[in-house]
This record gives structure tokens, sequence and C-alpha cells, in this order.
């Protein structure tokens, strides 16, 4: 204790005396730059947070908690000119039930569920969607059936187009995504999956507006609209996951 000033410590219940060293607080230290670099890390590491309205309010079915990473796995499509005719027409025609169905910003075929992710577990992740998605070869769907959609909480309703070409090879990349969750104990996809492009959705269980005669009524506007069935054909050349706000891309061979 050398020349340190010295502090009594009473322990009541036994009648004991410490008699401890104590130390007057030393000077605040320079923080170096490198320490404080760390902590930049740690804010990349939160995911981003929830904006809905940039969404038009569709809502998480999962609470945002720090570090989480919202984490889905896809095929993209890109839309072309006449793919865009073809959703205003149905839309057109869908809104005359439900005006409030909204069109969707992007479209794609899901692969997986929306699963959350720890930030650390995002590069190991990747990894082996790559290894296990790159023997998959390329393949051409179809995707030209209207059908309605709910999510499980049915606080969201979607008009998507259904495969009606490509099930086999879907399901076969569908089961090399089901094993990587597996391997990180996150939910899989649907045991029995209707691979579907969304293409407008709508709050609430619009199930029933959309449904029966309206249902028939979206579809011959399918079957109706000129070039329809080569437009509908979509390339499955690439699979995406999106983890939060980060894309990675996985080739088919
Ligand atoms: P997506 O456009 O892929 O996000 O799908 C829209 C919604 O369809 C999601 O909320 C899914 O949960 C829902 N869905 C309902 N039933 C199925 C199914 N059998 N296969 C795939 N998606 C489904």
């Amino acid at each position: 204790c050398s020349g340190s000033p010295l502090i009594h410590v009473n322990l009541p219940k036994r009648n004991i005396c410490l008699v401890l060293p104590y130390s007057a607080p030393a000077p605040r230290l320079h923080v170096p730059e490198s320490v404080l670099r760390m902590f930049k890390e740690q804010e990349e590491q939160e995911a981003p947070p929830d904006e809905s309205e940039k969404h038009g309010g569709r809502l998480r079915t999962f609470p945002h908690e720090r570090g989480n990473w919202a984490t889905h796995v896809y095929m993209p499509y890109v839309a072309e000119e006449d793919f865009q005719g073809l959703l205003q027409a149905l839309l057109c025609c869908a809104r005359t039930y439900v005006p409030s169905l909204s069109p969707l910003p992007e479209f794609h075929i899901s692969l997986s569920q929306v699963v959350v992710l720890r930030y650390h577990w995002i590069a190991p992740f990747v990894q082996s969607l790559k290894e296990r998605l790159r023997s998959v070869s390329r393949f051409i769907c179809r995707a030209d059936q209207v059908k309605v959609y709910t999510n499980q909480t049915k606080t969201r309703t979607f008009l998507g187009l259904e495969v009606s070409s490509g099930y086999s090879k879907l399901s076969e990349l569908v089961s090399e995504v089901d094993k990587v969750m597996e391997e990180f104990s996150l939910a899989t996809f649907y045991k029995d999956p209707s691979f579907h492009l969304s293409l407008a959705w709508g709050l609430g269980d619009l199930s029933e507006a959309l449904g029966g005669q309206r249902l028939q009524e979206l579809q011959e506007t399918v079957d109706g609209f000129e070039d329809s069935s080569s437009f509908l054909r979509i390339p499955g050349t690439e699979v995406r996951c999106k983890s939060g706000n980060k894309f990675f891309s996985f080739p088919l061979r």
C-alpha cells in the first residue's frame, strides 16, 4: 500500500473491520482514435431502423431490436415495360373492388421467410448460401396464375402471379436455402410453397374482396394481355439475399 491513504470498511454482521488502500480518482485519459472507431463499428452493427413510411405503412411481423437484421432470400425479377403495362391493367381492375391496393416497388419470387439474423451471423450465413447455391443450374419459370396471398398474421394481402412452370427448380433452390436456415436454427420456408411474384399489396385481409369471380376477372386480364406469355417467362439466373440494407448476389451455374 506504499504511501496510498487507507479507508476503513466495517462489516457489521461479523464485527470485522477491513483496512483497504484508497487511491484518489485518476485524471481522465485521452481516448485513442482506434478505440473511438470501435464504437463506430458497433453503430454499423445496428440494423437500420424500420422506416415504415418508406414502404407504405407495412407492418413488421416481429419487433425491431438492436442488432437484429431482417433477412430474406429471393429470386429477383426485372420488370420490363410490358410487365408494368400488365400491372397497371390488373391494378385498374382490382381497385374497383379494393381501392387501397398499391403496386410494389420491386418484384421477386421468395425462397425464404423473412428471418432475423444477428449482425455477426451475416457473413457466415452468406458464405453458406454461396457454397450451397453455386451448383444449382439456371432455369426458366413462368408466373401467370393470379392468386391472392395473406401474410401469416393476416395484416397484409398480396395480389400475386403464381408460377405455372419451374416449380421443381424453385423447390431445389428452397431445399438449399432451407439447409442454411437449419444450420443457423432459423425458420425454413413453407412445406408446401406457392411460388409467386407479388404485384400489389393492401393492409388487412382482403382475400374475400379479391376472391371468386373477381379473381377470374383478373386472370382473364392476364390471359388476354398482349404478349403476356412471353414476358411472364422469368429467367432464373441469380438468387439474392437482403439483410437489413445489405444485398448479396449468388449467380446460378
Ligand atoms: P412475398 O411476395 O414472397 O413476400 O409473399 C407475400 C406473402 O405471401 C408472404 O407474406 C407470405 O407469407 C405469403 N404466403 C402465404 N402462403 C404462401 C405460400 N404457400 N407460399 C409462399 N408464400 C405464401
